[in-house]
């Protein structure tokens, strides 16, 4: 079980580079047969997932507490605060990222095995469970394909949905890659 409040460590997990990570999320995208830059996440949540026994499960405040989202990769289940889903569904930047990051543990966390009580400075961002689903989420939602004819900050976060910070991560973060110029 993966919960993710709005931190930055998680569990220790097998090590992924970012093109890998990249692979996987343009994978998933084709597989659902998605061109459009932006992104309906609750859509696949409403429709998609279910159709592939992903089980969606809203849940309240009192239920997931701090928790934004939380994911049990082997057993194919997603839990979502009802308020985070709403917001997700009024087109909120931060809460589609969320709805991304969740479906980044399905894909990639499903048989690993956690490593108990992890010291948070003990593993690499590379190996950290929320990085890892914090890089889909952004690679979900901003393809590379489509972000290299973005211009700005501003732009990016336009067209696919997603908050400043996002969008303004994202593209530092390809320029540092080599990806973008
Ligand atoms: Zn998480």
């Amino acid at each position: 079980m993966l919960g993710c409040k709005n931190k930055n460590r998680g569990h220790k997990v097998r090590p992924l580079k970012i093109v890998d990570i990249r692979e996987a999320a343009d994978a998933f995208r084709d597989l659902l047969e998605i061109r459009s830059p932006y992104l309906d996440i609750v859509k696949i949540y409403d429709f998609v997932l279910p159709q592939i026994d992903v089980t969606v499960d809203v849940c309240t405040e009192e239920e997931l507490g701090e928790n934004h989202g939380m994911t049990y990769p082997d057993t194919g289940v997603i839990k979502i605060r009802e308020d985070v889903y709403r917001r997700a569904g009024e087109g909120k930047g931060r809460d589609r990222f969320t709805l991304s990051h969740e479906i980044g543990h399905l894909i990639l966390h499903t048989g690993i095995a956690l490593a108990r009580g992890p010291d948070p400075s003990d593993h690499k961002p590379y190996e950290d469970s929320e990085w890892q689903a914090n890089t889909f989420a952004a690679e979900f939602l901003m393809p590379v394909e489509h972000v290299c004819a973005t211009r700005s900050i501003a732009e990016v976060a336009k067209r696919f949905g997603v908050s400043c910070d996002a969008a303004r991560t994202r593209l530092e973060k390809l320029k540092q890659q080599g990806v973008l110029k």
